[in-house]
Protein backbone atom coordinates (compact mmCIF):
# COMPACT_ATOMS: atom_id res chain seq x y z
CA UNK A 1 0.00 0.00 0.00
CA UNK A 2 1.03 3.69 -0.65
CA UNK A 3 2.26 5.63 1.99
CA UNK A 4 0.13 8.65 2.98
CA UNK A 5 2.21 11.80 1.60
CA UNK A 6 1.51 13.54 5.19
CA UNK A 7 2.99 17.37 6.39
CA UNK A 8 3.03 19.18 9.81
CA UNK A 9 1.43 22.46 10.53
CA UNK A 10 3.04 24.16 13.19
CA UNK A 11 6.20 22.79 14.24
CA UNK A 12 6.52 23.79 17.77
CA UNK A 13 6.59 21.77 20.65
CA UNK A 14 4.12 19.14 20.34
CA UNK A 15 5.00 18.56 16.81
CA UNK A 16 8.56 17.99 17.72
CA UNK A 17 8.11 15.75 20.57
CA UNK A 18 5.40 13.81 20.11
CA UNK A 19 4.23 13.64 16.01
CA UNK A 20 7.46 13.81 14.35
CA UNK A 21 8.13 10.20 15.98
CA UNK A 22 5.05 8.58 15.23
CA UNK A 23 4.63 10.05 11.82
CA UNK A 24 8.62 8.85 11.54
CA UNK A 25 7.97 5.21 13.23
CA UNK A 26 4.49 4.11 11.30
CA UNK A 27 5.23 2.74 7.77
CA UNK A 28 1.40 3.99 6.44
CA UNK A 29 3.28 7.59 6.10
CA UNK A 30 6.07 9.43 4.09
CA UNK A 31 7.14 12.74 6.08
CA UNK A 32 6.96 15.64 2.95
CA UNK A 33 7.16 18.86 4.12
CA UNK A 34 6.52 20.86 7.63
CA UNK A 35 5.08 24.65 7.50
CA UNK A 36 5.92 27.08 10.22
CA UNK A 37 6.96 30.51 10.16
CA UNK A 38 9.92 30.22 12.41
CA UNK A 39 10.56 27.11 12.75
CA UNK A 40 11.88 23.98 10.43
CA UNK A 41 13.17 20.84 10.17
CA UNK A 42 16.12 19.46 8.06
CA UNK A 43 15.49 16.79 5.59
CA UNK A 44 12.11 17.54 4.17
CA UNK A 45 10.97 20.96 2.33
CA UNK A 46 10.13 23.73 4.80
CA UNK A 47 7.44 26.66 3.61
CA UNK A 48 6.99 29.87 6.25
CA UNK A 49 2.86 29.04 6.16
CA UNK A 50 0.02 26.31 4.95
CA UNK A 51 -0.87 28.45 2.47
CA UNK A 52 2.72 28.18 0.19
CA UNK A 53 2.95 24.59 1.04
CA UNK A 54 -0.57 23.70 -0.23
CA UNK A 55 0.48 25.90 -3.64
CA UNK A 56 4.05 24.03 -3.97
CA UNK A 57 3.40 20.30 -2.39
CA UNK A 58 -0.02 19.15 -5.07
CA UNK A 59 1.49 15.59 -4.16
CA UNK A 60 0.52 15.78 -0.75
CA UNK A 61 -2.15 13.74 1.00
CA UNK A 62 -2.47 14.76 4.36
CA UNK A 63 -1.78 17.44 6.92
CA UNK A 64 -1.94 17.56 10.68
CA UNK A 65 -2.69 20.92 12.33
CA UNK A 66 -0.19 21.37 15.05
CA UNK A 67 -0.50 25.18 15.41
CA UNK A 68 -2.62 27.21 18.32
CA UNK A 69 -6.17 26.44 18.18
CA UNK A 70 -7.67 30.23 17.13
CA UNK A 71 -6.00 28.93 13.45
CA UNK A 72 -7.69 25.74 13.41
CA UNK A 73 -11.06 26.80 11.03
CA UNK A 74 -8.87 28.42 8.69
CA UNK A 75 -6.32 26.15 8.19
CA UNK A 76 -8.45 23.15 8.23
CA UNK A 77 -10.94 24.78 5.72
CA UNK A 78 -7.78 25.85 3.27
CA UNK A 79 -6.29 22.08 3.57
CA UNK A 80 -9.68 20.56 2.79
CA UNK A 81 -10.46 22.96 0.01
CA UNK A 82 -7.12 21.98 -1.45
CA UNK A 83 -8.28 18.28 -1.15
CA UNK A 84 -5.92 17.00 1.61
CA UNK A 85 -7.42 14.71 4.56
CA UNK A 86 -6.87 16.57 7.75
CA UNK A 87 -5.72 15.50 11.49
CA UNK A 88 -6.56 18.34 13.82
CA UNK A 89 -4.39 18.52 17.17
CA UNK A 90 -7.06 19.25 20.20
CA UNK A 91 -9.16 21.26 20.38
CA UNK A 92 -10.23 21.03 17.10
CA UNK A 93 -11.43 24.41 17.23
CA UNK A 94 -11.88 27.67 19.00
CA UNK A 95 -15.53 27.55 18.74
CA UNK A 96 -18.28 24.81 18.27
CA UNK A 97 -19.68 26.25 15.49
CA UNK A 98 -15.79 26.19 13.78
CA UNK A 99 -15.78 22.76 14.39
CA UNK A 100 -19.53 22.08 12.83
CA UNK A 101 -18.06 24.42 9.82
CA UNK A 102 -14.97 22.08 9.39
CA UNK A 103 -16.58 18.91 9.33
CA UNK A 104 -19.29 20.61 6.77
CA UNK A 105 -16.02 21.48 4.66
CA UNK A 106 -14.62 17.69 4.95
CA UNK A 107 -18.37 16.33 3.93
CA UNK A 108 -17.94 18.44 0.87
CA UNK A 109 -14.59 17.59 -0.37
CA UNK A 110 -14.81 14.18 0.56
CA UNK A 111 -11.85 14.06 2.63
CA UNK A 112 -11.06 12.24 6.04
CA UNK A 113 -10.95 14.86 9.31
CA UNK A 114 -10.09 13.17 12.14
CA UNK A 115 -10.58 15.40 15.43
CA UNK A 116 -8.24 13.50 17.90
CA UNK A 117 -8.44 13.81 21.35
CA UNK A 118 -4.69 12.41 22.30
CA UNK A 119 -5.22 11.12 26.06
CA UNK A 120 -8.04 8.65 24.72
CA UNK A 121 -4.94 6.92 23.68
CA UNK A 122 -3.16 6.48 26.38
CA UNK A 123 -2.82 2.99 27.61
CA UNK A 124 -5.01 2.79 30.89
CA UNK A 125 -8.10 4.44 29.32
CA UNK A 126 -9.32 1.79 27.86
CA UNK A 127 -9.19 -0.56 30.65
CA UNK A 128 -10.36 2.03 32.83
CA UNK A 129 -13.56 2.14 30.99
CA UNK A 130 -14.26 -1.67 31.11
CA UNK A 131 -13.68 -2.09 34.72
CA UNK A 132 -16.50 0.81 35.12
CA UNK A 133 -18.45 -0.74 32.82
CA UNK A 134 -19.09 -3.13 34.96
CA UNK A 135 -19.54 -1.64 38.52
CA UNK A 136 -22.29 1.42 39.93
CA UNK A 137 -20.36 4.59 39.85
CA UNK A 138 -20.89 6.96 42.71
CA UNK A 139 -18.47 9.71 42.57
CA UNK A 140 -16.27 11.20 40.24
CA UNK A 141 -13.07 13.99 41.15
CA UNK A 142 -10.69 14.92 38.62
CA UNK A 143 -7.38 16.83 39.53
CA UNK A 144 -5.56 18.57 36.84
CA UNK A 145 -2.69 19.99 37.94
CA UNK A 146 0.48 21.37 36.19
CA UNK A 147 2.83 23.96 35.91
CA UNK A 148 2.07 26.32 33.04
CA UNK A 149 6.07 27.57 33.28
CA UNK A 150 7.13 24.38 32.69
CA UNK A 151 5.04 22.86 30.33
CA UNK A 152 4.28 25.79 28.27
CA UNK A 153 6.99 28.55 28.26
CA UNK A 154 6.01 31.19 25.71
CA UNK A 155 2.88 30.08 24.44
CA UNK A 156 0.95 33.44 24.54
CA UNK A 157 -1.94 32.12 22.71
CA UNK A 158 -2.98 30.24 25.46
CA UNK A 159 -3.81 33.20 26.81
CA UNK A 160 -6.03 35.07 24.42
CA UNK A 161 -9.78 34.20 23.74
CA UNK A 162 -9.41 30.94 21.76
CA UNK A 163 -6.32 29.99 23.74
CA UNK A 164 -8.32 28.11 26.92
CA UNK A 165 -5.81 28.56 29.44
CA UNK A 166 -5.71 25.79 31.79
CA UNK A 167 -8.86 24.27 29.70
CA UNK A 168 -6.19 23.29 27.08
CA UNK A 169 -4.50 20.63 29.82
CA UNK A 170 -7.99 20.39 31.07
CA UNK A 171 -10.03 19.28 28.05
CA UNK A 172 -7.38 16.35 28.14
CA UNK A 173 -9.12 15.40 31.38
CA UNK A 174 -12.48 15.80 30.00
CA UNK A 175 -11.71 13.73 26.68
CA UNK A 176 -10.81 11.07 28.97
CA UNK A 177 -13.64 11.28 31.24
CA UNK A 178 -16.27 11.67 28.14
CA UNK A 179 -15.30 8.45 27.18
CA UNK A 180 -14.89 6.17 30.13
CA UNK A 181 -17.85 6.91 31.92
CA UNK A 182 -20.76 5.36 31.29
CA UNK A 183 -23.52 8.11 30.58
CA UNK A 184 -23.37 12.04 29.12
CA UNK A 185 -22.79 14.56 31.78
CA UNK A 186 -23.25 17.86 32.41
CA UNK A 187 -21.99 21.06 33.72
CA UNK A 188 -23.43 22.26 36.74
CA UNK A 189 -21.14 25.40 37.98
CA UNK A 190 -18.10 26.42 36.97
CA UNK A 191 -15.53 28.63 38.92
CA UNK A 192 -12.85 30.44 36.69
CA UNK A 193 -9.66 32.39 38.05
CA UNK A 194 -8.39 34.40 35.28
CA UNK A 195 -5.23 36.56 35.78
CA UNK A 196 -6.27 40.16 35.22
CA UNK A 197 -3.40 40.61 32.39
CA UNK A 198 -5.21 37.58 30.79
CA UNK A 199 -8.68 36.49 28.77
CA UNK A 200 -8.83 32.99 29.76
CA UNK A 201 -8.40 31.06 33.30
CA UNK A 202 -5.40 29.88 35.06
CA UNK A 203 -7.44 27.55 37.54
CA UNK A 204 -11.07 26.07 37.46
CA UNK A 205 -13.30 24.70 39.80
CA UNK A 206 -16.28 22.76 38.17
CA UNK A 207 -18.96 20.17 39.45
CA UNK A 208 -21.53 18.16 37.00
CA UNK A 209 -23.84 16.11 36.97
CA UNK A 210 -25.61 12.71 34.95
CA UNK A 211 -28.72 12.25 34.66
CA UNK A 212 -28.59 9.95 37.71
CA UNK A 213 -27.51 12.95 39.62
CA UNK A 214 -24.30 11.22 39.76
CA UNK A 215 -21.36 14.26 41.49
CA UNK A 216 -18.85 14.87 39.30
CA UNK A 217 -16.14 17.24 40.36
CA UNK A 218 -13.27 18.44 38.28
CA UNK A 219 -10.10 20.75 39.47
CA UNK A 220 -7.77 22.40 36.85
CA UNK A 221 -4.63 24.39 37.92
CA UNK A 222 -2.02 25.49 35.95
CA UNK A 223 0.22 26.93 38.78
CA UNK A 224 1.41 23.06 39.98
CA UNK A 225 4.80 23.29 41.13
CA UNK A 226 6.16 20.06 42.27
CA UNK A 227 4.69 16.79 41.53
CA UNK A 228 2.54 16.78 38.80
CA UNK A 229 -1.45 15.48 38.99
CA UNK A 230 -3.23 14.78 36.25
CA UNK A 231 -5.49 11.85 38.05
CA UNK A 232 -9.26 11.04 37.97
CA UNK A 233 -10.94 9.58 41.09
CA UNK A 234 -14.08 7.07 40.57
CA UNK A 235 -15.53 5.57 43.35
CA UNK A 236 -17.29 3.10 42.95
CA UNK A 237 -19.96 0.65 45.13
CA UNK A 238 -16.65 -2.04 45.12
CA UNK A 239 -14.07 0.46 45.85
CA UNK A 240 -11.68 3.53 43.98
CA UNK A 241 -10.49 3.54 40.93
CA UNK A 242 -7.82 6.32 39.98
CA UNK A 243 -6.74 6.52 36.73
CA UNK A 244 -3.56 8.26 36.52
CA UNK A 245 -0.70 9.87 35.28
CA UNK A 246 -2.79 10.96 32.55
CA UNK A 247 -4.26 8.08 31.81
CA UNK A 248 -0.97 5.44 32.14
CA UNK A 249 -1.83 3.64 35.09
CA UNK A 250 -5.14 2.16 36.34
CA UNK A 251 -5.00 1.82 40.10
CA UNK A 252 -7.85 0.04 41.92
CA UNK A 253 -7.55 1.22 45.91
CA UNK A 254 -4.03 1.14 46.54
CA UNK A 255 -3.10 -1.61 44.12
CA UNK A 256 -1.54 -0.81 40.83
CA UNK A 257 -3.44 -2.76 38.82
CA UNK A 258 -2.17 -1.83 35.07
CA UNK A 259 0.21 0.37 33.68
CA UNK A 260 1.10 0.40 30.04
CA UNK A 261 3.89 2.08 27.90
CA UNK A 262 3.13 5.53 26.56
CA UNK A 263 1.41 4.96 22.26
CA UNK A 264 -1.35 8.17 22.46
CA UNK A 265 0.69 9.39 19.41
CA UNK A 266 0.97 5.99 17.37
CA UNK A 267 -2.35 5.25 18.27
CA UNK A 268 -3.69 9.00 16.47
CA UNK A 269 -1.39 8.18 13.87
CA UNK A 270 -2.86 4.40 13.33
CA UNK A 271 -6.46 5.80 13.36
CA UNK A 272 -6.02 8.39 11.60
CA UNK A 273 -4.54 5.60 8.51
CA UNK A 274 -7.58 3.92 8.94
CA UNK A 275 -9.93 6.58 8.63
CA UNK A 276 -8.00 8.00 5.16
CA UNK A 277 -8.23 4.73 4.08
CA UNK A 278 -12.06 3.51 4.71
CA UNK A 279 -13.08 7.07 3.60
CA UNK A 280 -14.21 7.86 7.17
CA UNK A 281 -14.11 10.56 9.84
CA UNK A 282 -14.18 10.94 13.21
CA UNK A 283 -15.02 14.25 15.10
CA UNK A 284 -16.15 14.15 18.77
CA UNK A 285 -16.87 17.53 20.34
CA UNK A 286 -17.96 16.91 23.38
CA UNK A 287 -14.80 17.30 25.53
CA UNK A 288 -14.99 21.30 23.98
CA UNK A 289 -18.56 21.61 24.66
CA UNK A 290 -17.74 21.07 28.43
CA UNK A 291 -15.49 23.39 28.22
CA UNK A 292 -17.91 26.04 26.23
CA UNK A 293 -20.36 25.22 28.98
CA UNK A 294 -17.81 26.32 31.76
CA UNK A 295 -17.28 29.92 29.66
CA UNK A 296 -21.12 30.28 29.30
CA UNK A 297 -22.09 29.56 32.70
CA UNK A 298 -19.06 29.86 34.73
CA UNK A 299 -18.20 32.44 37.21
CA UNK A 300 -15.20 34.46 36.80
CA UNK A 301 -12.73 35.65 39.66
CA UNK A 302 -9.78 37.85 38.83
CA UNK A 303 -6.35 36.59 39.75
CA UNK A 304 -2.96 38.10 40.26
CA UNK A 305 -1.23 38.68 37.13
CA UNK A 306 0.41 35.90 35.35
CA UNK A 307 3.53 36.66 34.09
CA UNK A 308 5.63 33.49 32.85
CA UNK A 309 8.84 34.65 34.45
CA UNK A 310 7.43 34.93 37.47
P1 LIG B 1 3.47 25.78 20.21
O1 LIG B 1 4.71 25.20 20.82
O2 LIG B 1 3.19 27.24 20.42
O3 LIG B 1 3.53 25.46 18.65
C1 LIG B 1 2.70 26.04 17.70
C2 LIG B 1 3.53 26.25 16.44
O4 LIG B 1 2.68 26.75 15.40
C3 LIG B 1 4.64 27.29 16.64
O5 LIG B 1 5.86 26.81 16.09
C4 LIG B 1 4.11 28.48 15.86
O6 LIG B 1 5.12 29.33 15.38
C5 LIG B 1 3.40 27.78 14.73
N1 LIG B 1 2.52 28.66 13.99
C6 LIG B 1 1.93 29.80 14.39
N2 LIG B 1 1.19 30.33 13.38
C7 LIG B 1 1.34 29.49 12.31
C8 LIG B 1 0.83 29.49 10.99
N3 LIG B 1 0.00 30.43 10.55
N4 LIG B 1 1.19 28.47 10.16
C9 LIG B 1 2.01 27.48 10.59
N5 LIG B 1 2.53 27.44 11.85
C10 LIG B 1 2.20 28.43 12.69
O7 LIG B 1 2.18 25.01 20.71
P2 LIG B 1 2.04 23.45 21.08
O8 LIG B 1 2.23 23.25 22.52
O9 LIG B 1 2.82 22.63 20.13
O10 LIG B 1 0.47 23.28 20.84
C11 LIG B 1 -0.10 23.27 19.54
C12 LIG B 1 -1.45 22.56 19.63
O11 LIG B 1 -1.20 21.25 20.12
C13 LIG B 1 -2.43 23.20 20.63
O12 LIG B 1 -3.73 23.12 20.15
C14 LIG B 1 -2.27 22.37 21.88
O13 LIG B 1 -3.46 22.33 22.66
C15 LIG B 1 -1.97 21.01 21.28
N6 LIG B 1 -1.24 20.13 22.19
C16 LIG B 1 -0.15 20.57 22.88
C17 LIG B 1 0.47 19.74 23.80
C18 LIG B 1 1.68 20.16 24.60
O14 LIG B 1 2.04 19.44 25.57
N7 LIG B 1 2.37 21.22 24.27
C19 LIG B 1 0.00 18.44 23.99
C20 LIG B 1 -1.06 18.00 23.21
C21 LIG B 1 -1.67 18.85 22.32
P3 LIG B 1 5.50 30.66 16.23
O15 LIG B 1 5.90 30.14 17.60
O16 LIG B 1 6.62 31.25 15.47
O17 LIG B 1 4.24 31.48 16.29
Amino acid sequence: MQPINIAIAGFGKIARDQHLPAIQADPNYRLVAIADPHASLSGVPNFPSLDALLENLPELDAVALCTPPQLRHSQACQALAAGKHVMLEKPPGATLSEVEDIKASATRANRSLFASWHSRYAPAVGHAAAWLSERRIERVNIEWKEDVRHWHPGQTWLWEPGGMGVFDPGINALSIATAILPRPFFLQTASLSVPENCQTPIAASLTFSDRDGLPIGAEFDFLQTGPQTWDIHVDTSVGRMTLAQGGSQLWIDDKLEYEGKDREYPGLYERFSQLIRTGQSDVDVTPLRHVADAFLNGRRTVAAPFSDSA
